[in-house]
């Protein structure tokens, strides 16, 4: 399988759609998930053209990872929660709906089940706007 560059996340890169940006460098795009699967799920998203972990460059893979430690952190301090579930899916048949590599941060709340993947309500503009601007305070 080829990486495609008209995925939603190369065109969200590529600035051609919006989104609740949380950090930005030349090399990776944090983002809010629109589908959340609990308050302050972020995406992190390297640059580098992938399909996922196993098309991508090793380099690229060990230069995004410090970021998605930052922001594991940064979302669970922003959001209060109690724990951060990292996930990455490889292909359809893993679960994967969007063929960019990108990293799940999805904050964990004690009592509060997750959403379910990729399948879960749109979340409010507002909402989005304030937690992207609460986790990019905490990074
Ligand atoms: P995957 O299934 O590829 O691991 O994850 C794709 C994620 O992208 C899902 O969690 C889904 O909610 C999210 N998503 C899908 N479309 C958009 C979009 O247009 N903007 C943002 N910010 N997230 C999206």
């Amino acid at each position: 399988m080829t990486y495609d560059p008209t995925n939603i996340f190369g065109k969200i890169l590529r600035g051609e759609l919006p989104a609740h940006k949380v950090y930005e460098d030349d090399t990776a795009l944090v983002m809010m998930d629109i589908f959340p699967q609990s308050r302050g799920h972020a995406l992190v998203i390297p640059k580098a053209a992938s399909r996922n972990l196993l098309d991508a460059d090793p380099a690229a893979l060990a230069a995004v990872i410090p970021l998605v430690q930052r922001v594991a952190k940064a979302a669970k301090t922003a959001t209060g929660a109690d724990g951060v579930r990292v996930a990455q899916f490889n292909e359809a048949a893993a679960g994967q709906t969007v063929f960019h590599l990108h990293f799940h941060i999805i904050p964990v709340y004690d009592g509060i089940a997750l959403g379910t993947h990729a399948g879960g309500g749109r979340a409010d503009d507002a909402e989005l706007i304030a937690l992207a601007k609460d986790i990019a305070a905490a990074l």
